[in-house]
């Protein structure tokens, strides 16, 4: 029997329970080795003692790490507060988890269950329990590329004949409000109604919806107070343990330094360590790109993510926090589709939660400049014109996305080429703005080079056709931007219609290879 689910996985659990091996302090000594005294009071011992457990309770952990905990100005690691937060916050999680498990050994398979849900110590929306831990990691998978989208029919019943089922159907309707229950907030427990076929009024649907809304709003409250205490301009304190068990583990020598602070991310340098695994080479700079968890930044991105069908059936079902994490799986398999293509992009690394570790593009230490900080001859210029140019056909065509934030301030100028960041917003052609986005990205790009003295390049509207391959004939701005709606709507009634999008919009063969 499997009592203790997801830990019992750790390999060296030793004959202790095995949630003791996920406790940050790990199990209380598991070999009996007889020692002097001397031995007990070694510090030496100690540390070894010590970095054993650690290992224990994070098994990717291979690699001791020697080398400095995160180090550099921007990361204040002499704060005891700080560290003593981090290890109460995993002690915290452990208790409840050690709980939860009570909790199921109690209940077992009866009808009847009892809740320990009041002693937790942690909120249900502060938990991040291992158990719905998912990296993604493995980069060959793109879990959003075969997603596509159901329709639901519109009229209201099904059956013919005599054995119509109209919506209105009591049973029906009320097995309907048992499954609606899933939508409510993850954390938010509902049982299992559905296996036991409970069928919910809609007064009594009604009201749960309605307490599990004020419960959303009111952890959403509790949590922004959290984050705000804490730095806002540094990273909270989860983040500081993730970015800790990275340097710890060895996969990361140092985190030297912020190299940037935007409103959705701050990215941080670091120099690469050893790799668990022999297969992967961790590249000797890194670029750590953490998500904002602080939600507010966030919300007026949404379009991007709402609206792209591979994101559709989960964006709803969502926390905040689970939000953000969508946002760095994005970046990352974005990047991975670029990388496949050949497209010069941050290989990835890792990605842990809301934090995606990438290589560095630049040296020591230094980022590359961007493209709108580095001033090159003419000859350079158009270089990188038509390299943007071929990068943005192949972004469309060979991955299937469109930037859409393209612009000289997510272009890096490294080794004498173009180098494209920044993709967690990019999305598919056919997401229902996709070729608004593309056009804005064709302006940018025109405009800058237009302005930098680059007399071959194209005008957006032509750039434009060159990146889609679409013939939009259009000479003025309002009429192009017209049809390019009206190309969306018609795909957005396509997806109606037949429950499928477009795979591509229809073109008049491939597009115009441009080339110098
Ligand atoms: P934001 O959403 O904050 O604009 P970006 O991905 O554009 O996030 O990163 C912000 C800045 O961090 C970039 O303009 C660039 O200077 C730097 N940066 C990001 N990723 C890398 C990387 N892989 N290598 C070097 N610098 C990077
Ligand atoms: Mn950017």
């Amino acid at each position: 029997m499997d009592s203790v689910g997801v830990a019992a996985a750790a390999p060296d659990a030793g004959p202790g329970p095995a949630w003791q091996s996920k406790c940050p302090w790990g199990t209380p000594s598991t070999t009996s080795i007889s020692c002097s005294l001397a031995d007990v009071m070694s510090e030496q011992l100690a540390k070894e003692l010590q970095l054993e457990e650690e290992n224990a309770a994070f098994p990717e952990v291979v690699a001791a790490a020697e080398g400095p905990f995160i180090t550099g100005e921007n990361i204040d690691t002499s704060s005891d507060l700080m560290l003593a937060q981090m290890l109460q916050m995993e002690f915290d999680r452990e208790y409840d988890a050690q709980l939860r498990r009570e909790e199921k050994k109690i209940n077992g398979d009866s009808k009847v269950s009892i809740s320990f849900e009041n002693y937790r110590k942690v909120h249900p929306y502060d938990s991040d329990s291992s158990e719905d831990e998912v990296d993604w990691q493995d980069t060959r998978h793109d879990p959003y590329r075969a997603d596509k989208p159901t329709t639901t029919p519109k009229r209201g019943f099904i059956g013919k004949g005599k054995d119509i089922t109209t919506k209105h159907d009591e049973v029906v309707c009320g097995r309907k409000n048992t499954a609606r229950m899933e939508n409510f907030a993850p954390e938010f427990q509902v049982g299992d109604g559905i296996g036991m076929d409970l069928k919910l009024s809609n007064q009594v649907f009604n009201a749960l919806k309605q307490h599990a809304y004020s419960e959303e709003r009111r952890s959403a409250r509790l949590h922004e107070k959290k984050e705000h205490s804490t730095a806002e301009k540094a990273v909270d304190p989860k983040t500081r343990l993730l970015l800790y068990k990275m340097v710890n583990s060895g996969m990361l020598e140092t985190i030297t330094g912020c190299i940037s602070t935007g409103k959705e991310s701050v990215v941080f340098h670091a120099y690469g360590g050893k790799s668990a695994t022999e297969d992967k080479v961790i590249p000797p700079e890194c670029a750590i790109k953490v998500f904002k968890t602080t939600l507010n930044e966030f919300k007026n991105r949404d379009k991007y993510i709402k609206d792209d069908y591979r994101f559709k059936d989960r964006f709803s079902k969502l926390n905040p926090r689970k939000i953000i994490r969508m946002w760095a799986e994005k970046e990352m398999h974005n990047l991975t589709r670029m990388q496949n293509a050949g497209i010069p992009c941050p290989q990835v690394v890792i990605l842990k939660k809301h934090v995606l570790v990438m290589s560095f593009i630049g040296q020591d230490q230094v980022p590359a400049p961007k493209l709108k900080d580095v001033t090159l001859s003419s000859e350079d210029m158009k270089k990188a014109y038509y390299q943007i140019l071929n990068m943005m056909q192949q972004l469309y065509r060979e991955c299937n996305l469109v930037h859409a934030d393209l612009s000289e301030y997510n272009m890096l100028w490294h080794d004498g080429k173009v180098w494209l960041i920044d993709v967690s917003q990019s999305v598919e052609p056919t997401h229902p703005h996709g070729l608004e986005f593309l056009f804005r990205d064709c302006r940018n790009v025109s405009q800058f080079f237009q302005k930098g003295g680059v007399a071959e390049a194209l005008n957006e509207r032509e750039l434009f056709n060159a990146v889609s391959g679409l013939n939009i004939t259009a000479d003025n701005e309002v009429d192009f931007q017209a049809e390019i709606e009206a190309l969306e709507k018609m795909n957005e009634d396509h997806v109606q219609n037949h429950g499928k999008k477009l795979s591509t919009f229809s073109s008049d063969g491939d597009p115009p290879i441009y080339d110098e």
